[in-house]
């Protein structure tokens, strides 16, 4: 049975109006999806803004985290310093193929993909790189998960 602050919590939650910031996170990638990321934000065709997002410059504002690379070991331990740094509760996608099974590093000797392996993922965007639609279109969906676990 729902308690009357539970509802009275519900309704809160319902009517605020919050906007997610998006942290990126490059894990030693070749700065192929940076680019595409940096796409979806600064040119007017795709305008990530418009999903009412924005980029932020510290993993402590962020809501959604885009993490892009093999997760090489050269930065393996300040990526997982940065992501636990993130507040819950944060939605993560790997943008790339990189993140998601090493891409064309895979069997690099300094590759530690697939990241999730270290750290939970929630939405995988494939692609090398993905184009800015499908970046886009993973953000939307990050926002929906988001949204649900506020
Ligand atoms: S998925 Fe492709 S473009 Fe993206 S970081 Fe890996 S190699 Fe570069």
């Amino acid at each position: 049975m729902t308690t009357l602050l539970e509802k009275i919590t519900d309704q809160a939650r319902a009517l605020a109006v919050r906007s997610p910031w998006i942290y990126r996170i490059n894990a030693g990638s070749c700065n192929g999806c940076d680019v595409e990321c940096a796409t979806t934000a600064l040119i007017p065709r795709y305008d990530v803004e418009r999903l009412g997002c924005q980029y932020c410059g510290s993993p402590r504002h962020a809501d959604i985290v885009l993490i892009t690379g093999p997760l090489t070991t050269r930065v393996k331990e300040d990526v997982l310093r940065v992501f636990a740094e993130i507040p819950d509760p944060k939605v993560t996608v790997a943008v790339g193929v990189c993140p998601i099974s090493g891409g064309i590093f895979r069997d690099g000797y300094a590759v530690n993909a697939p990241i999730d392996k270290y750290l939970p993922v929630d939405i995988n965007v494939p692609g090398c790189p993905p184009r800015p639609q499908a970046i886009i279109e993973g953000i939307a969906q990050a926002i929906a998960i988001w949204r649900e676990r506020l």
